[in-house]
């Protein structure tokens, strides 16, 4: 599937927030949103007429499909689904797009990105439940047990993780020694921190 290939900074920049595409960067003072504060091309820096609803909707709308760093049509199948679930189609949303297993991954601190975990999990280094699963689109479930393949274990990248300190949303627990983490329950909308409002989302796709 086609994917954004250009730079990820842009895209924050575009969204006016941090959306912490690339990892430690984006908590050093290197980030491009802290230098450039204002979004990206020739008139970026003009000041902007007030958004429209249509305008505000799509920006939120934008904004969480790159904080998960999905394209257009996946975002779409997911809001899909979402919506012929039981519930809030805008909490639904977001629990499936937590319950991936390339953001559990990142969520377990086992990826300083999103887009680092889904290049782990696209190599294999990863087990749920004791089977080896690849697919960073792959939805977890409570109870479920994310584990680094044993013979991935011995890499620089995770003899690193088992010495640091990781703290995770009080959904997911770690054991760094064992580099293994539990989905203790499938997230409620309170232990989600992606700053999106996910009715302008709802409203959007509605029309
Ligand atoms: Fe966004 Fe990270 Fe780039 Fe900052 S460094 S603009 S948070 S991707």
């Amino acid at each position: 599937m086609a994917r954004y290939t250009g730079p990820s900074c842009r895209l924050c920049r575009r969204e006016g927030q941090k959306l912490f595409l690339k990892g430690d960067r984006c908590y050093s003072t290197k980030c491009a949103l802290e230098k450039r504060s204002y979004a990206p091309g020739q008139h970026g820096q003009n000041r902007r007429s007030k958004a429209s609803d249509y305008g505000l909707q799509l920006r939120e709308k934008q904004k969480a499909k790159r904080f998960y760093g999905l394209q257009e049509t996946q975002f779409r199948n997911y809001f899909d689904k979402a919506a012929q679930k039981r519930g809030v189609t805008g909490e639904n949303l977001l629990v499936m797009l937590e319950t991936r297993l390339d953001n559990a991954v990142f969520r377990m601190g086992f990826a300083s990105s999103r887009k680092e975990a889904r290049q782990l999990v696209r190599h294999g280094h990863f087990t749920v439940n004791g089977r080896k699963q690849n697919i960073p689109s792959f939805a977890i479930k409570a109870g479920d047990v994310i584990k680094v393949k044993e013979a991935s274990t011995s890499s620089p990248k995770f003899k690193e993780i088992k010495e640091m300190a990781i703290t995770t949303p009080s959904w997911i627990t770690v054991d760094t020694d064992k580099l293994e983490g539990k989905i203790v329950a499938l997230p409620r909308r309170e232990d989600i921190d992606t700053p999106v409002a996910e009715h302008l989302i709802v409203e959007l796709y509605s029309k």
